[in-house]
């Protein structure tokens, strides 16, 4: 068997069982994959932008929040002095003052996201400003206590730090917004996340039904034609054939060397039934056949009523005929005899050797009558026949024939023995004639 050598310059051809089976394997493992690189993406895109706000926000936050305190804290020196007239208060001011400023200075550095914020942050430090310079001025009075104009100033003073810090306020403010925003954008990404993972799983179980029924349907519906294939075989059904166009490489090669064994049994099959049936020096149908042919057509003609006949044929001195031009030119006649007959024969006549030189004719739907009439023109078809033997002068010969009826015989053997007397009573008769079977009464017509 010479199976075809693999191609290779191509590893994975595109009908291959293995091709398919690869192709279907990356379909089920793309939405994974897919799903993990999406996840990825989407979780660094969302911690990434949501933790830049968030630690800007934290970092921006402690030291307003811290100046607020201190602001708060550097107006109570003030406050005491006036009513305590305490000198210890202008130190207390001096070093808290440069707390605040400090503070003010560490808030301004912060990266803020918005440019509110540090606008904000700048107005706060302008009123402070303002509050310091009231409050040195009014630390710098001998006698506070009891001073209207001090009390005025005080409370100018008090102004501007209550500003100040409402101004901190708006900037913690804005900052809680921000954080608010970017809590809010993380949630709405997580959300866009969970979708994005359902849909790949979604995506990715019917990639995998899909894919699997695919793969099945490659392999299985194949395997299963294979099968079926191989069970009409076995059956005896050689002319069926495997369908082995849309198969995966693989399997239709399978199904190509199971046709091809397949059409050569049957080659085979068909050439021994030939050997069986014919016979070999002539290609009529054999004495075994002769008698299966003939019960087939005494079955038809009991069933229908119809007639059938039989010419048993016997050629006339042929072991002179032997003896004169040998033993192959006695088989070139009794092969152009066949010949002849099958010419002379009509499509439902069945043309048989029955023995050496002896041949029957089975004639369905032909009663005795006609048959002694087919008879006669064979008879003198044969005498006007010469037979080139390839030695000399055309040899001529001559038949005797027998006749006989179904239903005037009434089973196979019956009508055998009938013909066969009939044409030893032609042979008795002198040969190269034709007779009837003898009737009821026993008598034999000759025609
Ligand atoms: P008859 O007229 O009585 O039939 O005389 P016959 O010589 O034909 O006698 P018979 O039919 O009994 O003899 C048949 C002869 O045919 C015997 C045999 O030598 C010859 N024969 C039988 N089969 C073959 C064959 O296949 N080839 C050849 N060449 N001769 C055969
Ligand atoms: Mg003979
Ligand atoms: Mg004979």
């Amino acid at each position: 068997m010479n199976r075809p050598a693999p191609d290779k310059r191509s590893p994975l051809p595109p009908g291959s069982l293995r091709a398919r089976f690869v192709l279907g394997l990356a379909a089920m493992l793309l939405p994974p994959l897919l799903l993990s690189a999406g996840a990825f993406l989407s979780l660094q895109a969302t911690t990434g932008a949501a933790q830049k706000v968030l630690e800007k926000a934290i970092r921006g936050f402690n030291p307003v929040a811290h100046t607020g305190t201190l602001l708060l804290m550097a107006a109570m020196p003030p406050n005491d002095y006036l009513i305590h007239g305490e000198p210890s208060e202008r130190e207390d001011f001096a070093r808290l003052s440069r707390n605040v400023d400090q503070s003010f200075q560490e808030s301004l550095a912060e990266p803020f996201a918005l440019a509110e914020e540090r606008e904000l942050l700048l107005a706060a430090q302008q009123e402070w400003r303002q509050a310091r310079a009231l409050a040195d001025h009014l630390l710098a009075l001998p006698d506070p206590a009891g001073n209207p104009d001090a009390a005025r100033d005080m409370e100018r003073m008090d102004a501007h730090i209550d500003r100040a810090a409402n101004t901190l306020a708006q900037v913690l403010d804005v900052i809680r917004r921000g954080m608010d925003q970017a809590l809010a954008e993380a949630r709405a990404t997580r959300q866009r996340l969970m979708l994005l993972i359902a849909g790949a799983f979604v995506l990715g179980l019917l990639i995998t039904i899909g894919g699997t029924l695919l793969l099945t349907r490659s392999v299985l519906a194949p395997l299963r034609s294979l099968e079926e294939g191989a069970s009409r075989f076995g059956a005896g059904d050689l002319s069926h054939r495997v369908d082995s166009g849309r198969m995966p490489e693989e399997v239709g090669h399978l199904a190509q060397v199971f046709n091809a064994m397949a059409e050569r049994l049957k080659e085979k099959r068909t050439a021994l039934e030939a050997l069986a049936t014919h016979d070999g020096l002539t290609g009529l149908y054999n004495h075994r056949t002769f008698y299966t042919l003939l019960q087939e057509e005494l079955a038809r003609a009991t069933r229908f009523k119809r007639p059938v006949s039989l010419l048993m044929l016997d050629i006339d001195h042929f072991k002179r005929v032997n003896d004169m031009h040998g033993h192959q030119a006695g088989d070139v006649i009794i092969r152009g005899l066949s010949e002849l007959l099958l010419r002379q024969a009509r499509a439902i006549d069945r043309v048989c050797r029955y023995g050496g030189e002896e041949i029957m004719m089975i004639l369905p739907e032909t009663g005795l009558e006609a048959a002694a009439v087919i008879a006669e023109r064979l008879r003198a078809a044969v005498e006007a026949q010469s037979f080139d033997v390839n030695r000399g002068a055309p040899v001529h010969i001559t038949v005797s024939i027998g006749v006989a009826s179904w239903p005037e015989a009434d089973s196979a053997q019956a009508l055998v023995a009938a013909a066969d007397t009939a044409l030893y009573a032609a042979k008795n008769a002198g040969r190269n004639r034709v007779n009837q079977a003898p009737d009821a009464d026993g008598r034999v017509a000759a025609c």
